[in-house]
């Protein structure tokens, strides 16, 4: 792995919302903690950010622990302003609107407050740990008005802003109250990074708005109030060599083995995503049976793996998605089961890694189909972990932001149940050949864009600040 030395000019500082500690790194670990801990593992570092931890007091000062080279800097939260703050402004607002769900947004003003107030409050306890030498790099759009209050907290160090979901183009982001303030808040960053052209696209029209006032300098820079700031494309990566060691590993576990022998030779398909709207699971339920219906003899021949793992329960949405996937694959397997076969297997919980990448490793097809996804690590990890001399097929979404840098993949559109029905089909169907070229572009591209450049490419910028 290529070296990365950021500790001759100070410690990277980390922040996100949740800090995934290693005893608490669950099975259900999203893309953002997977991809900081393997950028934090070889630089190390500091992790701030909230503990996971809920309490009826104010906001208290960080609990510091270590582990290996990484120190972790953990608060607890009020519980009201976490309502606020997570559940409220960031997942209500926020979340829906970087996805282009404008219908699923629901504003209060309150949730906005609560929004800056735990902001102010996260800004406040990080000022007091960090040291002149630091460069801190903040995740995530929870933290957009960190950089600006760390700045009235007296911090100059430079300061960074990754996003790991979509930008929205300006028209959808314009409906969300107080965007100006959003928008003006990221401006206060040294560098603010994307994993996408289309999101560097969209943040740029968005900041050179007349009424934000930014304009764009030659060679991308963005000057605003004075100031200037760089905005630039870092999509993020995997390790593919560890994947690659643990898929093969896996295949010595006993769930691993029991997986194979229970499809008695029939092809495998997999879908790994938590349950979230965004994800579109039901509609990708819907696909597969249109698929059944296409092609019958996918029928009997072909199991579909869906690994569900619940996510972010205070959000009444997520309950309703839960109990409609329940219904539509009750009602496919209803449908189409043979005394010896059932279509849809669906697990509504987590899998932990190295078994994911086992389960990877025996999948003919990885079907990945959100209707709006930052990257989607899923994909990457999908290839990561296949046999080379005998890959399996990844089908894509185009609306994910892996599909800017798999062009290889079967790219489907997940709102057309055909499209993404052929597109499996295709994919049974491809010649070893075929599976292998299209593989072995596809890995060239995850071993040039890796974890490692992720994080050197974006620690590099704010270096040069
Ligand atoms: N993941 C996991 N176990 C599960 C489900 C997901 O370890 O049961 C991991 C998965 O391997 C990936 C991450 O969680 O690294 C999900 O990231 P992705 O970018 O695909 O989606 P996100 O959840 O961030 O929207």
């Amino acid at each position: 792995m290529r070296r990365c030395d950021v500790s001759k000019s100070g410690r990277l500082i980390i922040v996100s919302n949740r800090v995934a500690k290693p005893k608490r790194r669950g099975a259900a670990a999203g893309g953002l903690a997977v991809g900081i801990l393997g950028a934090l593992k070889e630089s190390g570092g500091m992790w701030f950010g909230w503990s996971g931890k809920l309490t009826d007091r104010e906001t208290r000062d960080p609990k510091i622990s270590r582990s290996g080279n990484i120190e972790y800097a953990t608060v607890e939260l009020n519980e009201r302003d976490f309502e606020h703050y997570y559940n409220g402004f960031s997942n209500r607002v926020l979340w829906p609107v970087c996805h282009y769900l404008l219908s699923f947004m629901q504003y209060e003003s309150a949730d906005f407050d609560g929004y800056r107030r735990v902001n102010t409050a996260l800004a406040r306890k990080l000022a007091a740990l960090v040291k002149p030498d630091d460069v801190i790099w903040v995740h995530d759009y929870h933290l957009i008005p960190l950089a600006a209050e760390l700045r009235a907290a007296g911090i100059s160090n430079p300061i960074g802003f990754f996003l790991h979901v979509p930008f929205p183009s300006y028209e959808a982001l314009r409906a969300v109250p107080n965007h100006e303030y959003l928008l003006r808040s990221l401006c206060a960053y040294d560098v603010v990074g994307f994993h996408t052209e289309r999101d560097l696209a969209c943040f740029q029209q968005s900041v050179t708005q007349p009424d934000i006032g930014g304009s764009l300098l030659p060679g991308g820079d963005i000057e605003i109030g004075g100031g200037r700031l760089k905005a630039d494309v870092f999509p993020i990566g995997i390790d593919v060599d560890e994947l690659q060691d643990l898929s093969l590993a896996a295949q010595s576990l006993s769930r691993v083995k029991s997986l194979v022998r229970s499809l008695a030779g029939r092809d495998l398909m997999i879908g790994v995503d938590r349950l979230d709207y965004s994800k579109a699971l039901t509609q990708r339920l819907l696909s597969y049976e249109r698929l059944l219906e296409k092609y019958p003899n996918t029928q009997s021949n072909l199991t579909y793996l869906q690994i569900a793992p619940p996510t972010r329960s205070g959000v009444r949405a997520y309950e309703e998605i839960r109990a409609e996937l329940e219904q539509t694959s009750g009602r496919i397997n209803g449908r189409f089961a043979e005394a010896d076969w059932v279509p849809i297997r669906y697990l509504n919980k987590g899998v932990d890694r190295k078994r994911l990448m086992g389960y990877f490793r025996n999948s003919a097809i990885g079907l990945v189909t959100p209707i709006r996804d930052g990257m989607n690590l899923v994909a990457k990890e999908y290839l990561a972990a296949q046999d080379p001399e005998d890959p399996g097929v990844l089908v894509l979404s185009t609306l994910a932001g892996a599909a800017a840098e798999l062009s290889e993949a079967v790219l489907i559109n997940p709102y057309d149940r055909d499209a993404v029905a052929d597109g499996i089909g295709a994919a049974l169907n491809m010649p070893l050949e075929e599976r292998r070229e299209r593989h072995d572009v596809m890995l060239k591209t995850l071993r040039r864009n890796d974890i490692v450049a992720w994080r050197s490419r974006f620690v590099e910028a704010l270096h040069g600040r």
